[in-house]
């Protein structure tokens, strides 16, 4: 039953620069599984901004998603009708560059990534990030050029920068037919099909596609279909077809060409996932042995999140099952205290619209109810222990203090960093010399601040201020270290709350100086740990 329900999921994550199109592309997938009956009913068709994910007041003021949160669709390959089902399960991740370390959480919990580049715009910073934490952790990735409908780049062009910049080699399964900006169709390079879109009106319903053989596509297109078979033959000679065994090891990445907008080749990415992208597998624990995906229940949180409704207050915890099958009120241990923990209010959960779930398999993400004890990096499991190696944290590179406006919320204030810092928003840093009262809050992006200060307000009622320090960059240290790195200028020794010392240097040439002068001092760079 759990190796049937395995096989037939696929959790995978978009990854994408800011306005690439990931959310016209969620909705695309959404309308192709048949979710939704039509686009714009999700994020609006006048702005088409997300409001799926939308939670936050300040989320909405600029336009961004700040939580992750997973979509699970149920797609038919073979049509609406059919009984083969693929289990989809899309993890949503904040696409503004100060949310990364979200991202990177997320991208923990998926098995493939689809990396969405705007045709016009090739890689982009945030793209080029992502995706190096896709090689590092050996994601598998499927590349769609995205907007082909609007003008840009040539194919080749594009795949070469990407070949180039990044050492990955697209494999496009298909090519467009007519230039980014007069896109017609695709030509299955499978088959050596022409698979012709109609479009229709707004793009809203999905496009009808014609299925036509190399002669009748000829006799259709014209040179659009020339340059498409003569592009294909040239990927071809330069070994660019698609091969299995590379793209699963994170080599090669099998290309499409779309436009979510018109919902044109959103089917063939659909397909590609469901043939090619790879289902949940086992997973190692710390102790290095492999709990296999039919092994009883464990699942890694990877994501905590409050305020989700400001009427009722909670806490979700999002768990990615890794083995065995879970039911709802299934009482499993957390590994990190060894404790209990009853899940009778799981919910699977896109934005705001809540569902209760019965049973879940690997490759789910579930979200826990009132996870006040779980923390991102955690393990659940029943029968024999598991622990999974923690998720990865970055070195925070903005420093700011913050306090309470008014004294008389200190309690309230306390209550709300120890919840922030538990959900790991920002890591939280404290000296004796500053005190309880104003710690020193340490983030990846300046916006997590801004994060702060708006749930502070909203779900605890307290009035806080920022006062950037002027440090940039964060190294570890001791106990032995402390005293002398305290008298040296611009730097500030810490304690986190998970009892690691920290030493916050101005700038890298004053860390340059200390490590010349005091040879003996402890400064370790903080690399991913958890
Ligand atoms: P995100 O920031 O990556 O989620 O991007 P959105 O999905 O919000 O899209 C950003 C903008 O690009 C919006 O105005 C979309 O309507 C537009 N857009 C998205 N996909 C396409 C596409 O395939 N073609 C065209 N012409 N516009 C698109």
């Amino acid at each position: 039953m759990v190796a049937r329900e395995v096989a037939r999921r696929r959790t995978f994550a978009i990854i994408s620069h800011p306005d690439a199109g990931k959310s016209t592309m969620t909705e695309a997938l959404a309308l192709h599984a048949r979710m939704i009956s039509e686009a714009g009913a999700i994020h609006g068709k006048a702005g088409r901004r997300s409001t799926v994910s939308d939670w936050m007041e300040m989320e909405k003021a600029r336009g961004i998603s700040v939580s992750s949160t997973a979509l699970q669709l149920n797609y038919r390959l073979d049509g609406p009708d059919s009984d083969d089902i693929t289990v989809i399960n899309l993890v949503d991740t904040p696409g503004h560059a100060d949310f990364s370390e979200d991202t990177y959480r997320v991208l923990t919990a998926v098995d493939a990534a689809v990396m969405l580049i705007d045709a016009a715009k090739g890689l982009e910073p945030q793209t080029l990030k992502l995706f190096q934490v896709c090689r590092h952790r050996g994601i598998p990735i499927i590349t769609i050029v995205n907007k082909w409908d609007r003008p840009g780049r040539t194919p080749l062009e594009l795949i070469d920068e990407i070949s180039e910049r990044i050492g990955l080699t697209p494999t496009p399964l298909y090519v467009p037919v007519g230039i980014a900006g007069d896109f017609k169709g695709l030509l299955d390079r499978t088959t050596g099909n022409y698979i012709r879109f109609t479009r229709t009106a707004g793009g809203a319903t999905i496009a009808p596609e014609e299925l036509l053989d190399a002669d009748a596509a000829l006799a259709k297109e014209g040179d659009d279909w020339i340059n498409a078979v003569e592009e294909s033959e040239l990927l071809s000679e330069m070994g660019q077809d698609h091969d299995q065994e590379m793209f699963l090891a994170g080599q090669t990445s099998p290309m499409i060409f779309s436009s979510a907008m018109l919902n044109f080749g959103v089917r063939q990415l659909l397909q590609t996932l469901v043939e090619l992208a790879p289902p949940p597998q086992g997973r190692a624990a710390i102790d290095e042995t492999v709990r296999e995906v039919t092994d009883p229940f464990s699942a890694v949180v990877f994501k905590v999140q409050a305020g989700m409704d400001s009427s009722h207050r909670d806490r979700l915890a999002y768990m990615r099952i890794v083995s065995g099958e879970f039911e709802r009120g299934m009482v499993v241990t957390h590994a990190q205290t060894g404790k209990p923990f009853a899940t009778k209010y799981a919910q699977a959960m896109f934005g705001q619209t809540r569902a209760t779930v019965d049973t879940a398999y690997p490759g789910d993400v579930v979200g826990l109810v009132n996870a006040m004890a779980l923390a991102p990096g955690d393990t659940l499991y029943v029968d024999t222990k598991v622990q999974y190696p923690p998720i990865p944290s970055f070195a925070p590179e903005h420093f700011s203090m913050l306090r309470a406006e008014s004294a008389g919320k200190y309690k309230q204030f306390r209550k709300a960093i120890d919840q922030l810092d538990s959900e790991g928003v920002v890591q939280v840093l404290r000296n004796d010399i500053r005190g309880d009262a104003s710690p020193v809050l340490a983030a990846v992006g300046p916006m997590q601040f801004e994060v702060v200060t708006a749930r502070m307000k909203t779900e605890f009622g307290v009035d806080t201020s920022f006062q950037p320090l002027p440090y940039t960059l964060a190294r570890r240290t001791d106990a032995a270290s402390a005293d002398e790195l305290g008298r040296q200028r611009g730097v500030e020794v810490f304690t986190r709350t998970d009892g690691a010392m920290l030493a916050l240097v101005s700038d890298k040439w004053r860390l340059q100086y200390i490590e010349k002068e005091h040879s003996d001092l402890t400064l370790e760079p903080l690399v991913a740990t958890a």
